[in-house]
This record gives structure tokens, sequence and C-alpha cells, in this order.
């Protein structure tokens, strides 16, 4: 190089140096896969009126990666005021995902969609390769893909003991696999273990409906995807418990608790 360039381009050089050194705790510590815990929350379509929070509980260790939603429909509300508590859970491994308001309109609104607009668990693809039309189900299943997540739990409710009627409250409906057909059977013996009168225990059922989040995310994307439904027959504290009994054990039975 001549001089009078290596005199000219020296500086600049020092600067570059400078920058790279000192940026680099920072882009160190967002690019981390070691061990330090954190909770993040994410906004799924921000700026609109859909606008939601995701929480996003990571361990800071490999491990299975499980979402749990609440509020796909915005009339059950065990459902979401579960998912809510959920956000608040420690795990030692993996990433926990919490959607407690999925429909965050139909929520406020104490309705189970939108007026006028889809049920949100009918919106999801009836078809592999395809993208969710409506911008909550799209949001959602996007997370679905992005975090390539492995367990879907969506709490639901019913208004009646499917024991005794054509409702599907107190029930978890999953899409069979090896190891969501073994949770589900283990998830039924503990919360069925506190219940004692018969038509109130919880029953498993398949599949989920076509175009919901469970049925179309184990159907195409490949998780173990299942919903869990409460009986609003149940005081709201007893729904709640279940909900997060069943979640509990899901995270417990995948070493997450
Ligand atoms: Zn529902």
């Amino acid at each position: 190089m001549h001089k009078s360039l290596r005199h000219r381009f020296l500086p600049i050089f020092m600067a570059l140096l400078f920058l790279i050194i000192s940026g680099q705790p920072a882009l160190a510590a967002t690019t981390s896969t070691g061990s330090s815990p954190s909770t993040r929350t994410v906004t799924l379509n921000s700026g609109t009126k859909y606008s939601t929070p995701m929480y996003v509980i990571d361990s800071g260790k490999p491990g299975p990666v499980v979402l749990i939603t609440g509020g796909v429909h915005g009339n059950e509300s065990a459902g979401y005021l579960a998912a809510a508590r959920m956000k608040e859970t420690k795990i030692s491994k993996g990433k926990l995902l919490v959607i407690p308001k999925a429909n965050k309109v139909a929520v406020e609104r104490g309705t189970r969609y939108i007026s006028g607009e889809k049920d949100l668990n009918r919106a999801f693809p009836t078809k592999k390769g395809t993208t969710p039309s409506y911008k909550p189900a799209r949001a959602i299943y996007q997370v679905v893909k992005d975090y390539e997540v492995d367990w879907v739990m969506d709490m639901h409710e019913g208004y009646d003991y499917a024991s005794r009627s054509s409702s599907v409250g107190q029930s978890i409906i999953y899409y069979p696999s090896t190891k969501c057909t073994a949770m589900a059977k283990k998830i039924l013996n503990k919360v069925n273990s506190g219940i004692s009168t018969s038509y109130r225990k919880f029953e498993s059922l398949r599949y989920p409906v076509s175009g919901s989040l469970a049925r179309s995310t184990a159907q195409y994307l490949g998780t173990n995807s299942f919903i869990f439904e409460t009986c609003s027959r149940d005081t709201l504290n007893t729904r709640i418990n279940n909900q997060v009994l069943a979640a509990t054990t899901l995270l417990r039975e995948l070493n997450m608790k």
C-alpha cells in the first residue's frame, strides 16, 4: 500500500476495529444460547386491532418448545385466565410460549368470536402448505413455524359435561400421535384423580375439528396438539385450576418443570 494511502486508511481501520470490539458483548448477549433464563413479550399483529401479547419464557437451555393459547374463543373465560397464569411459569429447559388472549377483541367483548368475522378456531388451514387469511390465525400459525413448536395446548370451555351431553366440556381433544396419545392419558389420569363425581370426569375425544389450531398444527406442521376443555358449569376457580393442572402436567411430563 502507498504510504499516504496507509495514513489515510489507518484511522478508519482503527475506528472500525474499535466498533467491532466494543459491539461484541451486545452481539453476544442477543445471540447467546447460554444458560440465562429470560422472559420477553412479543406483540402479535402489532399496530392492528388484533394486537395481542405473546410471552416467551426461555429457560436458556435446549428442550421442548410448548405453546399455550387461551382466548381463541373470547367467552371461554377459564381458558384465557388459566393461560394468563401460565405466563408466570418457571421452566428448567426448553421454551414456553403463552398467548393468553389469542382473539383479544373477542375476549374484551366476551364473545366467542368477533361479530361479522371468522370463528378463530375454524380459521386455520385445512390444506397442507397454505397460510391462514385471517390475521389472528396467521400470526399464531407463523409462531408455530418460527419457534419450531413441539407441543400445542389450546385452552377452551364447553357449556356441559361431554359424558352426558353433546358439548365437549371436561375433555381433552387430541390429534393422535404416539407421543400425544400417551400424554393425553397422563393428563387425564392427573386431572381425574381429583374428581369423584363420575359425569364430571374428563374424557378423551378426537379429532380436533377441521380448521382448528390444534388440528391444523398437528396435521400440517407435525406438532403434538390438543384442546383442553373445562365445563362452564363448574366454578370459575375449579375450571382455572383444572386448566393449570393439565398444563403443568404437560410441562412436568416433558421434564420442563
Ligand atoms: Zn372454544
